[in-house]
This record gives structure tokens, sequence and C-alpha cells, in this order.
């Protein structure tokens, strides 16, 4: 857990606050290195999982791309030190602002997701006199076994050109002379555990990539994408994933060929581990079938569990009494802010600080001023003092 200079820390710091732990991403970041970056694969960064410039630009440092899904990222990107060669922008719907933008950047990949996008991009780059490399993101039609609203490569969701358009797309490509087709992308979810579904993602990616290229296309980024899961019920024995049989998963499955090149885009298996949010219980209530412990970080810091039914880890920093059975509660009038329900933690009292755990992606980039809440300043681990 956290050493108690740690904590000591924390308790000077005004509350709720998020908490990076550095050795965390570093360590982390050395997996990627050496199982993926290392071995010629490029891995991109989806920076719509964090965006906090010190963590960017560590992972800049790392070797890693940028992922954006919108203007407000690839500028943040910018700005944090990435080259526009290392940037890619995806999106079901990208504002003419935001083609512009990676226009005038000239970005290294817009990843297209229906065919009207491609004709409003390709008239964009006409008006700028640029050429947009592009990848055409496909749904591979692959169950993720993941949450309902992070799943995202079924014929049912809204991203991605189905099987059934992408010959009439093919068709097309030749006459949208500023788009130049440099490769084939995939996102099939996140928060992914099982390994069957990449297997399967491999399956289709390979089909169609034959497919593409028996037209005549030359490919040379192949893009699975993200997705993989991290172990939010067990963060400090699994702080860091198992990237070794992930990118060997990859590295077995997709055929490339000779002029190929295999992409990733990883978001939450890249930070999740390293962030908590840091809490302090405001009141105990004990009531006739239930106990609640109300802090004072809501939903507006950490939206997951009310978004995705998503269970953090919780550990209580300040207190080894006996355990009880609590609600963890925040402070926000909606019955969906609750952090964890019935679970078995020390006795806390007023003034005892909390951790959720494994909060570093989708976490703080999510915060909200709902109830006009004021955000703390971030801490990380390098100003422990
Ligand atoms: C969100 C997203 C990612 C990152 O997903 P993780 O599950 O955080 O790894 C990658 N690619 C695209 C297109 C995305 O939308």
């Amino acid at each position: 857990m956290f050493p108690s200079e740690v904590t000591d820390f924390f308790k000077t710091q005004k509350t709720p606050f998020y908490y990076y732990d550095l050795d965390v991403l570093n360590a982390t970041l050395s997996e990627i290195k050496k199982h993926g970056i290392s071995k010629g694969f490029r891995v991109h960064f989806a920076l719509k999982a964090n965006n906090q410039p010190k963590i960017l630009k560590m992972i800049k440092k790392a070797g890693m791309g940028a992922d954006c899904v919108s203007g407000g990222e690839i500028q943040r990107a910018i700005d944090t030190g990435f080259t526009p060669d290392e940037i890619a922008f995806a999106g079901v719907g990208k504002s003419d602002e935001e083609m512009e933008l990676g226009l005038q950047h000239d970005i290294f990949c817009f990843n297209c997701e229906s065919p009207q996008e491609l004709e409003v991009l390709n008239e964009l780059a006409g008006k700028s006199e640029k050429k947009a490399r592009i990848a055409l993101r496909l749904n591979p039609n692959v169950e993720a076994n993941t949450h309902k609203y992070i799943t995202t490569g079924l014929s049912e969701n809204k991203f991605g050109i189905n099987a059934s358009d992408l010959d009439k797309v093919l068709e097309k490509l030749p006459e949208l002379e500023n788009l130049e087709l440099i490769g084939i992308h995939f996102h099939i979810g996140s928060q992914i555990e099982k390994f069957t579904p990449f297997e399967e993602l491999c399956r289709k990616a390979n089909a169609l990539n034959d497919h593409i290229e028996d037209k005549g296309f030359k490919l040379s980024v192949i893009n699975v994408g993200g997705g993989f899961g991290i172990n939010y019920a067990h963060p400090n024995d699994n702080s860091v994933p198992d990237f070794e049989r992930f990118f060997g998963l990859f590295e077995k499955g997709i055929k490339l060929k000779d002029h190929q090149q295999l992409h990733f885009e990883l978001g939450r298996s890249v930070v999740g581990q390293c962030g908590s949010l840091i809490t302090k219980v405001l009141f105990t209530k004990y009531g006739q079938t239930k106990n609640f412990a109300i802090v004072d970080a809501g939903m507006t810091e950490l939206i997951r569990p009310a978004l995705y039914q998503a269970a953090h880890r919780i550990d209580v920093l300040t207190s080894s009494k006996a355990r009880k059975e609590y609600d963890v509660v925040g402070p926000i009038c909606e019955s969906s802010d609750t952090f964890r329900k019935d679970i078995s933690i020390p006795e806390v009292e007023r003034g005892d600080l909390i951790a959720i755990r494994s909060a570093g992606a989708y976490g703080e980039v999510m915060r909200s001023a709902y109830n006009l809440r004021e955000a703390n300043p971030t801490v990380y681990s390098d100003e422990v003092k």
C-alpha cells in the first residue's frame, strides 16, 4: 500500500485529490518498452485515459506516441512534446475544426470511422492543400465481454466501418485524391480481461488485411487498438499488467506482411494502476441495516462506479481497527454516487483517509464541476517530502 511518510504527507494536503505513484508508472513503461516497443511495435498512448502533462511527458520519453480523440487532445499532445508524426487521431465524430487542426500539423494518421467522414476529410485536406494519411477503422464484430458501455467492436456499436460497407469504401477511395490509405485500425472495447477476444480480433484482422491487400492497396499500418484490462481487485499484486503475454499474443496472432508494422493504442493498462483518489471520511452513519462512510470525494471526482458499475479497491490509510461493513458514498445528491456497497474495511471515523485505488485511467480526466465542486491540486510521488 502506501508507506507511512506518504500517508503523513497526504494529511497535509487538501482532499479529495488524485495521487500518482510514478514508480508504478515507470515500471509499467519499462515492461511496455521491453515487450512492445523494442520488438518494433509502435505503441500509442490514448490520452483520453489520462492527460496530466507530467504523465504524458514520461510516456513520451518512454518512446510511445499519442492517440487522440479530440482537437484538445491533439493540442495537449503537441504541448507536451509529442511530434506530429507520433500523433494519431481517432473518433467517430470529428468536427471540421478538429480535422483542420490535424491537417495543419500534418499528423501521422487519421483513423476514419465512416464513409461520410472520408469525404469530408478529403474535402478539408484539399482546401488546405494537404494529403491526409488515413487508416480505416473497421468493425470486426468481436464480442469483448466487457461492460456494455465500453464494448465497441460489435456491428451494433456506433464505431468503425462495418464489413458490409468496406468494399464500397474501397471502391470510392481512389476518387478521394487528398487521402492516402496507409492502414487498418481496430479497437474492440476496454477493460478486456480475457485473451480470447484478442485472439478472435487477430483472425478477423488477418482476413481483412488480406482482403484489402488483394484489392491492390498497400497497408503499412495494422493497428489493433487497446483495451487491455487491469486488475481492479488486486492492484498491489498486479500493479503492472502482463504485457509479455499481451504483446506476445499479437506478435503471434497477426500475420504481418513484410512492409507492415504492428500498432497499438493503450490507455488504461498504461496509467490505471499508478493513480489513486485520496479522500477523507466526513461523517459516518450507522443505520439499522447499513453503515455509511460518507467521504469528501464523489462521482464528480471518479465517475466510473456510477457509470460502469466499476468496483475499485478501497484502502483505509489511517485506521487498523476491526473491520465493519460500509457503503462508501460521496456527497453528491444522486444515489449512484456510491463507490462501493457492503464492503468490509477497518472501522473508520471522521477524518480518516481512504485511497480509492486503480484510478489512474478514466478518473481525473472525467472529473466534472457538477455542484460547482472545485478541483484540488494533483499530487505526485516525487513531491512527497
Ligand atoms: C479509448 C480508446 C483506446 C484506449 O483504450 P484502453 O481500453 O484505455 O486501452 C484506444 N483506441 C481507441 C480508438 C479508443 O477509443
